[in-house]
């Protein structure tokens, strides 16, 4: 289970700007925004939304 530590906010600020270069990778789980089950729910379904939007197009 992740440990966030000072400075968590920003480095996965630039850890999304990152992906903006990177299409066709998609993250989610309680690395990012929040370990709970809902929020690893929530990162995961943002996640599949992207995914699905990608190959729409
Ligand atoms: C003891 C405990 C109690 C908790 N209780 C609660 C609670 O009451 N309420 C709550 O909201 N949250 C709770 N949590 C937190 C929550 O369960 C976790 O933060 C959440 O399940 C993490 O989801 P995840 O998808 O990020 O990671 P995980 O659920 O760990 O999923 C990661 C998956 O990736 C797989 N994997 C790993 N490496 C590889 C690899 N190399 N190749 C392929 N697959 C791989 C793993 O097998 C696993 O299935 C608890 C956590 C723990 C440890």
């Amino acid at each position: 289970m992740a440990q966030y530590v000072v400075g968590h906010a920003e480095r996965v600020r630039a850890i999304e700007a990152e992906l903006e270069r990177l299409p066709g990778l998609f993250l989610a789980g309680n690395a990012y925004s929040g370990i709970g089950i809902s929020d690893c729910a929530r990162t995961g379904r943002a996640a599949a939304e992207r995914a699905l939007a990608l190959l729409a197009r």
